[in-house]
C-alpha cells in the first residue's frame, strides 16, 4: 500500500470535492477577444467535463458549500472594490447600461487613481482586462466559488489529507482591487487566509495555471506567512502581461516569498518540470502547515489561449511530485479551456497526486 501525505491510503479514501451548481448564474455571452466578439473560453460546460471525469473516476463523494464567511474575503479585498463587485449590475441598469458591464476607459499612466461615480469609470478603475464581462448573477456566482474554496479548505484543516474545490468563476487573476482574467474573487487565497486564521503559522500557494497569478501576487506580495511560487507563461508574450517576471520577489517582510517562474512560448515537460521542481524544493524547504494548489490545467498543449506543451500524462506526474510534498493539501480549480480535456487532465492531477 502506498502511504500518502499525512495517512490517507491508496484505495482507501478518494480526495473528497467540494461544487456549486451556483457557478452558471455568471455566463456572460461575450469576450472580446483579437478584435471580435466571441463566446466566453470560460464558460459553464468546463465543468460538465470536469464533474464527468471525476464520477467516472470515482471521485463520488462531492458536496456543495456553506455560506460564505465574508472575514476571510474582506481581509483581502479592498472593501471599495467589494461594494463595486455587489452594486455594479444594478448602477449599470440605473444607468442604461445594456448587454454586459465591459468598461471602456482605464486609469493608465500619469492619470489620478481615484474612483470615479459613473459606472463606466468605475468598472473601468477595478478591472484589469476587459475580457472579462460582469453580468445579473456574477456577484452571487463569485461568491459561492469563494464559498467552494472555503469549504474545501475547511475540510483540510479538520484533518482530511486533501480536498479539491471545483470553483468557478476562478480566483487567481482578482488582486486586492482588480477583476479580470475571468476572476472576482481570488479563491486560491482566501483559503490560504482562512489556513492562516485557523492557526497555520506558514501556507505556500503553487500556481500551476498556464498564465502568471497576477492576484494572488499582489495579495500576498508583502507577506512572510504565504509562500507563492507561480509557473506561467513569461509576460512579454502572456496575458496578463504586466506582471509575472522572475524579478518581482516580494517586498518588505514579503522579500523572498514570491517566486516566479516564467516560460517562453512552446515551452514542454521538460523545462516545465524542472520549474516544478525547483517550486517543490523551495516549499520543502519554508514547511508550510499546508499547501493550496491554483490548479489551472492550460498549461496543455492543446488550450485555445495558452502556448505551453504538456500532455495529458504530464498533469499525472505533477501530482505525483506534489504529493512528494507532504502536505495538507487543497487544491483550486483555475483555468483550462481545451474544454474537452480538462476533465481528464484535472483528474490525472489528482490521480497522480494520489499515486494511481
Ligand atoms: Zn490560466
Amino acid at each position: 500500500m502506498v502511504i500518502l501525505p499525512d495517512g490517507l491510503h491508496q484505495g482507501e479514501s478518494r480526495v473528497k470535492v467540494v461544487f456549486s451548481e451556483e457557478h452558471r448564474q455568471h455566463f456572460p455571452q461575450a469576450e472580446l477577444w483579437m478584435g471580435e466578439f466571441v463566446t466566453p473560453f470560460e464558460r459553464p460546460s468546463r465543468m460538465e467535463y470536469v464533474l464527468r471525469r471525476l464520477k467516472q473516476r470515482g471521485f463520488n463523494d462531492i458536496i456543495a458549500p456553506g455560506r460564505l464567511d465574508m472575514k476571510p474575503v474582506r481581509k483581502l479585498h479592498d472593501r471599495g472594490y467589494l461594494t463595486f463587485l455587489r452594486t455594479a449590475w444594478d448602477q449599470w441598469i440605473a444607468e442604461g447600461g445594456r448587454g454586459e458591464i465591459i468598461p471602456t476607459s482605464f486609469p493608465m499612466r500619469r492619470m489620478q487613481q481615484r474612483v470615479p461615480r459613473h459606472i463606466d469609470g468605475k468598472a473601468g478603475y477595478y478591472t484589469l482586462a476587459t475580457e472579462t464581462a460582469i453580468t445579473a448573477g456574477t456577484w452571487a456566482a463569485a461568491q459561492a466559488s469563494a464559498a467552494v474554496a472555503l469549504t474545501a479548505q475547511g475540510l483540510v484543516a479538520g484533518g482530511q489529507a486533501a480536498a479539491f474545490a471545483l470553483c468557478r468563476p476562478p480566483g487567481h487573476h482578482a488582486a486586492t482591487d482588480m477583476y479580470g482574467g475571468y476572476c472576482f474573487l481570488n479563491n486560491a487565497a482566501i483559503a490560504a487566509q482562512a489556513f492562516i486564521d485557523g492557526g497555520a503559522e506558514r501556507v505556500a500557494i503553487l500556481d500551476v495555471d498556464f498564465h502568471h497569478g497576477n492576484g494572488t501576487q499582489d495579495i500576498f506580495y508583502r507577506r512572510s506567512d504565504v509562500l507563492f511560487c507561480s509557473l506561467h507563461g513569461r509576460p512579454q508574450d502572456a496575458f496578463p502581461y504586466f506582471l509575472g517576471y522572475k524579478d518581482e520577489v516580494g517586498a518588505g517582510e514579503g522579500e523572498g516569498f514570491n517566486v516566479n517562474y516564467p516560460m517562453p512560448p512552446e515551452t514542454g515537460f521538460d523545462v516545465w518540470g524542472r520549474a516544478l521542481d525547483d517550486a517543490c524544493r523551495r516549499i520543502r524547504r519554508y514547511r508550510p502547515d499546508a499547501l493550496v494548489v491554483s490548479l489551472g490545467v492550460d498549461a496543455f498543449k492543446e488550450d485555445p489561449i495558452s502556448f505551453f506543451r504538456l500532455e495529458s500524462e504530464d498533469f499525472r506526474t505533477c501530482g505525483a511530485r506534489i504529493a512528494g510534498l507532504k502536505r495538507p493539501t487543497l487544491f483550486v480549480m483555475e483555468g483550462g479551456y481545451a474544454i474537452e480535456a480538462i476533465g481528464l487532465n484535472t483528474v490525472n492531477v489528482l490521480e497522480g497526486f494520489l499515486g494511481g
